[in-house]
C-alpha cells in the first residue's frame, strides 16, 4: 500500500508540482511579454503618427517648391526677387514671410522697411542668411529623398549626428552640371569641417514612462534621456551646401521658426525661402492627431511642442498628471525639433490590472489543478486501500465461514455416529447428544440464512412480507426458542417486555433474524459474566418508536470500531486473536433489515461493562 502511495507521489504528484511551478514561471515571462507587446504596439502608434506629421510637412515642402516654380515661370528672377514675400504670401497661405537670398549673401526680399513681420524677420535672420554669423539650426537637406530605411536610421542619434556631420563636411564635386562655371559664388562654396560646429545633443523634455521602466538601474540613475534631434551651429551656406531644397528650423526667443528653401534650376544663384505660419500648420496637423478604434477607448494621443505643451489632443477632455510623462512618445524630427507625438493611457491602472487578473486566474487554475490531482490521488489511494481491505475481508470471510460450517458439522457427525452405532445407552446422554445435534444444526441454519440473506440483499433481491405484528410476541418467542440453548451454556437470561401488545409493520422472520443475530453475538462475545438481558420499551421522542435492547456483560466493542462493526465482513474480534468464530455479516444484516423497516440498529457502551445493541422500529399506526 505504501509502495502504491509512494509510486503515485513520484509518478504523478511530483511531476504535476514541477509542471505547476514551470507554468507559474512561464506565466511571469508571459506577463512581461504581454506588457512589452502592448508598449510596442503603442510605440508603433506614436511612430506612425510622427511619420504622418513628417509626411504632412514634406507635402507642404513640395507645395512650396511648386509655388516658387510657378512664380519664377511667370516673371524674371530680377523682377520677382523684391516682391517675392508679397507674391508668395498671396499665392500660398502657409507662408508667414517669403525671402530671397542672392549668391553674395544679400537678402533681396523681404524689405526691412516693410511690414513689421518682415522687419522682424530681417533683424533676426539677415546675418545668418547673409553668412555673416553662424546660428544654431536644425536642418536636414536630404530628408525629402529619405526612404523608409533612412527614417529607421534616423532613430539612432549617433547615425543622425554622423549624417549631419557628413552633410556639413562634404567636399563639393569637381564640376556641377546644374551650374555654370562662372556662377560659383561664396554662398555655394562647400563648407569645411572646421566651419561646422555641432552643438551638444540636448535632453528630451518629454520622458516616456515606458522608456524609463526599461532602463537598467544604472541608466535610470543618469540624466533624462537624450533627444534624437541635435542642432548644428553653422552659417546658411554651410547648411545648404550643394542641395537644391531643404528645411531649416531655429529657436528665436524660445519660439520655433520653420523655414523651407528652394534653389530653382533656372536661377541657381538665388535661394527662395519661406518662413511658415506655425498656427496655421498646427491647425492643419490636428486631423493627423487621432486614434482609431479599438485603441481609441484605451489611449489618448497628443502633439507636444518643445516645452511639452499640448498643441493638438485626440481626446478633448483628457488631462494627464503631467504632459511630460506620456506612456510612450516619438520625436517628430528636425523639421519640428523637440516636438513629439505622445501616447497617454486613459486608465494607467488598466494594464497592470488586466495583467494581475490574468496572473491570478492562471495561478488559480494551476492551484486547482494541483489540488485536483492531489485530491484525486488521495481518493484513488483511499479507494485502493478500501478495495484491498475488502479483498482481505472476503478471504477472511471464506475461511471463517468454512470454519463455522465445519465445526457444527463435525459435532453433528460425531454425535450422530455415536447414537447410530448404539454405543450410548444412557438415555440422559442420548438426550444430551440430540440436543447438541439440534443446537449445531440451528447454528448451521443461522449461518446459512445469514449468508443467503446477505447475497440476496447485495443483489437487491431480498423481499420482506410487511405485516402488522406484535413486536412483544416476536421478541418473546425468539428469546424462548433460544433460552434452552443459552441456559445450557450457563447463561442467565432475563426478558422484560410490556404486558400489552405493541405493534409494528414488519416481516416477523426478518425481525426474529435480527434478534437471533444480536443474541448469538451476546453469547459469543461474553466471557465470565454470562448474563444476557433483553428489554422492549416504547419511547415517545422524537416520534413514537419501539426499542429492543440486547445487553450483555461480555468483552465489549473495542473503542474506535463502534461504527465499523456494522460494515460487511468487518470483525473487531478476529478469529485468530480471540478464538471466536464469525463471518462479519450478522450486524450488517441486522442493520440492513432494520433500515428496510424504517428503523435502526445501533451500539451503546453498557455502564458497568459489556455491550448494548438496540433495535429501534417505528410504531405501527
Ligand atoms: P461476527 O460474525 O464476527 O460476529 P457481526 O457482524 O455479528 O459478525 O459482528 C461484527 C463484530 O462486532 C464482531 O466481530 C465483534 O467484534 C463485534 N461485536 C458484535 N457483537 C458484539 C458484542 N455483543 N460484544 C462485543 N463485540 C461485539
Amino acid at each position: 500500500m505504501r509502495r502504491v502511495a509512494l509510486l503515485f507521489v513520484l509518478a504523478v504528484f511530483v511531476p504535476s508540482l514541477v509542471l505547476a511551478w514551470l507554468a507559474v514561471r512561464s506565466l511571469r515571462d508571459q506577463q512581461f511579454v504581454l506588457e512589452r507587446q502592448h508598449s510596442l504596439l503603442l510605440q508603433g502608434l506614436a511612430d506612425r503618427l510622427a511619420r504622418d506629421a513628417e509626411a504632412y510637412l514634406q507635402e507642404r515642402q513640395r507645395e512650396f517648391v511648386t509655388q516658387v516654380e510657378s512664380l519664377t515661370a511667370d516673371s524674371t528672377p530680377a523682377e520677382l526677387s523684391p516682391r517675392f514675400d508679397e507674391a508668395l504670401r498671396k499665392a500660398w497661405p502657409f507662408a508667414d514671410v517669403g525671402f530671397v537670398v542672392a549668391h553674395n549673401g544679400k537678402l533681396l526680399s523681404p524689405s526691412p522697411w516693410g511690414r513689421p513681420e518682415a522687419r522682424n524677420f530681417c533683424v533676426a535672420n539677415a546675418a545668418f542668411l547673409g553668412n555673416r554669423e553662424p546660428a544654431e539650426v536644425y536642418a536636414y537637406t536630404s530628408r525629402f529623398a529619405a526612404n523608409s530605411q533612412a527614417l529607421d536610421e534616423k532613430n539612432n542619434p549617433s547615425t543622425l549626428l554622423q549624417q549631419r556631420l557628413n552633410t556639413l563636411t562634404q567636399q563639393p564635386p569637381a564640376t556641377n552640371p546644374a551650374r555654370q562655371p562662372g556662377e560659383q559664388s561664396d554662398l555655394f562654396q562647400a563648407p569645411t569641417a572646421s566651419q561646422a560646429i555641432l552643438t551638444k545633443v540636448p535632453t528630451r523634455t518629454v520622458v516616456p514612462q515606458q522608456a524609463l521602466q526599461n532602463f537598467s538601474p544604472k541608466e535610470a540613475g543618469e540624466a533624462e534621456p537624450s533627444s534624437k534631434v541635435a542642432a548644428a551651429e553653422a552659417e546658411f551656406r554651410q547648411l545648404i551646401g550643394e542641395s537644391s531644397e531643404g528645411s531649416l528650423a531655429r529657436f528665436l526667443d524660445n519660439k520655433l521658426k520653420v523655414m523651407f528653401w528652394y534653389r530653382p534650376p533656372r536661377s541657381p544663384q538665388l535661394i527662395f525661402g519661406a518662413q511658415l505660419q506655425l498656427p496655421r500648420l498646427i491647425a492643419d496637423l490636428k486631423p493627423v492627431v487621432k486614434v482609431e478604434a479599438p485603441l481609441h477607448e484605451e489611449v489618448c494621443v497628443a502633439l507636444l511642442d518643445d516645452a511639452a505643451r499640448p498643441l493638438a489632443v485626440s481626446h478633448a477632455n483628457f488631462q494627464p498628471t503631467s504632459w511630460k510623462r506620456p506612456f510612450v512618445a516619438t520625436e517628430i524630427g528636425e523639421a519640428l525639433p523637440h516636438w513629439e507625438m505622445a501616447v497617454y493611457l486613459l486608465d494607467p491602472n488598466k494594464l497592470s490590472q488586466s495583467a494581475r487578473t490574468l496572473t491570478l486566474t492562471i495561478s488559480l487554475l494551476v492551484t486547482v489543478l494541483v489540488l485536483a490531482i492531489g485530491v484525486g490521488g488521495w481518493l484513488l489511494v483511499a479507494d485502493l486501500r478500501r478495495q484491498l481491505t475488502l479483498a482481505r475481508q472476503k478471504t477472511d470471510f471464506v475461511s471463517n465461514v468454512s470454519h463455522e460450517l465445519k465445526t457444527p458439522l463435525t459435532s453433528i457427525r460425531m454425535f450422530s455416529e455415536l447414537l447410530a452405532e448404539g454405543r450410548v445407552t444412557d438415555p440422559a446422554k442420548q438426550r444430551n447428544y440430540l440436543q447438541v445435534i439440534t443446537a449445531e444444526a440451528a447454528r448451521l441454519t443461522r449461518l446459512i440464512n445469514n449468508v443467503l440473506d446477505f447475497s440476496r440483499l447485495e443483489r437487491g433481491e431480498k423481499k420482506y412480507a410487511f405485516l402488522r405484528c406484535d413486536l412483544g410476541a416476536v421478541v418473546s418467542e425468539t428469546v424462548e426458542i433460544y433460552r434452552p440453548h443459552l441456559e445450557q451454556a450457563g447463561f442467565k437470561l432475563e426478558l422484560d417486555t410490556p404486558p400489552a401488545p405493541v405493534f409494528v409493520n414488519g416481516d416477523r422472520d426478518a425481525l426474529a433474524q435480527v434478534l437471533v443475530n444480536l443474541l448469538s453475538n451476546a453469547e459469543k462475545y461474553s466471557s465470565d459474566r454470562k448474563e444476557i438481558r433483553v428489554e422492549l420499551h416504547q419511547c415517545a421522542q422524537p416520534l413514537p418508536f419501539l426499542e429492543v435492547r440486547v445487553l450483555d456483560r461480555g468483552l465489549g466493542v473495542p473503542p474506535g470500531t463502534e461504527e465499523r462493526i456494522f460494515e460487511q465482513f468487518y470483525r473487531a474480534h478476529d478469529s485468530l486473536s480471540s478464538g471466536i468464530q464469525g463471518s462479519g455479516l450478522g450486524l450488517t444484516l441486522a442493520r440492513q433489515i432494520a433500515r428496510a423497516h424504517g428503523g435502526e440498529v445501533s451500539h451503546e457502551i453498557r455502564a458497568g461493562g459489556g455491550s448494548c445493541f438496540a433495535l429501534r422500529l417505528p410504531v405501527a399506526a
